[in-house]
């Protein structure tokens, strides 16, 4: 069995559709499959009808954006109810924080130069939420600069123009969104936050107790040393764990479908959470 519980389609800043990510995942040999699209569940109806004709079993997620001590954390949401009055409400607000850190964003490109990226990052979304890598892809269709990480190093990624974040809600509140829809929280990526061991457990520890109960132990192709340090936040601070590609497109091998370390066997894997639920 392989789990990927960290996807993502075009119904937020992924590539494919959700029905092209569902039988990639299918090809790859991927058994269960969550998709976790940014701060939206708009994807999952469609992905649950082939996933149901392909015979692969797909979870529903969301990975919502948060901030905590002015850092942007991503929290995943697996296996909810995405009916969810108080979760629903809570996309909806992402939804508005999206619209008008858009807006800011294209405003702040203005200032350094480049004209209508806002309307450019739309067209980019095709009327799915606007992402920070709609603005990279406008930014290079438009010859601005070379590459996607390019437009993150110059004009988007932290301290730069397009760094709009302090309008997130915190990680409790996320938290408690996706608890209340009967899902399991999750801390996506820990490794890619940049943070001190000590300022990692400071956010695990605030993280547990706002009710937090799995961390990503195993996130894309990461090196032996990270998946045991993780493994041992989690027992630590008794999480159970997850893991997933963090998919995006195709043609990045580090973030393939299924395309990663198996989780430790000391861990609790996270779906435990929701098969002894029934
Ligand atoms: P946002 O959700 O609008 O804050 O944008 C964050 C997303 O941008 C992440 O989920 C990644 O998909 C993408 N991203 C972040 N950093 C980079 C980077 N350096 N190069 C390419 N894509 C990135
Ligand atoms: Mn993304
Ligand atoms: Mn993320
Ligand atoms: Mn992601």
């Amino acid at each position: 069995m392989i789990y990927d519980l960290h996807t993502h389609s075009n119904a937020s800043d992924g590539i494919l559709s959700p029905e092209e990510l569902v039988s990639r995942a299918k090809s790859r040999g991927v058994t269960h499959l969550a998709l976790t699209d940014h701060d939206t569940t708009e994807g999952l109806h469609r992905a649950g009808i082939i996933a149901d004709q392909e015979g692969i079993c797909l979870i529903s997620g969301i990975e919502f954006s948060t901030q905590w001590q002015g850092i942007n954390i991503h929290i995943v949401g697996l296996n909810v109810n995405v009916e969810g009055e108080q979760l629903c409400a809570a996309i909806a607000k992402q939804g508005k924080i999206r619209g008008e850190r858009a807006h800011e964003i294209g405003r702040r490109l203005a200032h350094e130069g480049i004209k209508d990226a806002y309307d450019g990052a739309r067209s980019f979304a095709q009327g799915s939420i606007i992402g920070r890598p709609h603005f990279a892809r406008f930014l290079v269709d438009k010859g601005h600069v070379p590459s996607m990480s390019v437009a993150f190093k110059r004009y988007l990624g932290a301290g730069k123009a397009g760094d709009v974040k302090h309008s997130w809600p915190d990680i409790g509140q996320a938290v408690a969104d996706i608890r209340s829809a009967g899902g399991v929280a999750v801390i996506a990526h820990p490794n890619r936050y940049n943070l001190t061991r000590t300022k990692l457990r400071r956010l695990v520890a605030d993280f547990k107790d706002a009710g937090g109960e799995a961390i990503e132990v195993v996130s894309g192709q990461q090196s032996s040393n990270d998946t045991a340090a993780m493994q041992n936040i989690a027992a630590q601070f008794d999480l159970h764990a997850s893991c997933g590609s963090d998919f995006h497109m195709p043609d990045q091998p580090w973030q393939e479908l299924g395309a990663f370390g198996a989780l430790p066997a000391q861990c609790n894997p996270v779906w435990q959470l929701w098969q002894e639920a029934g």
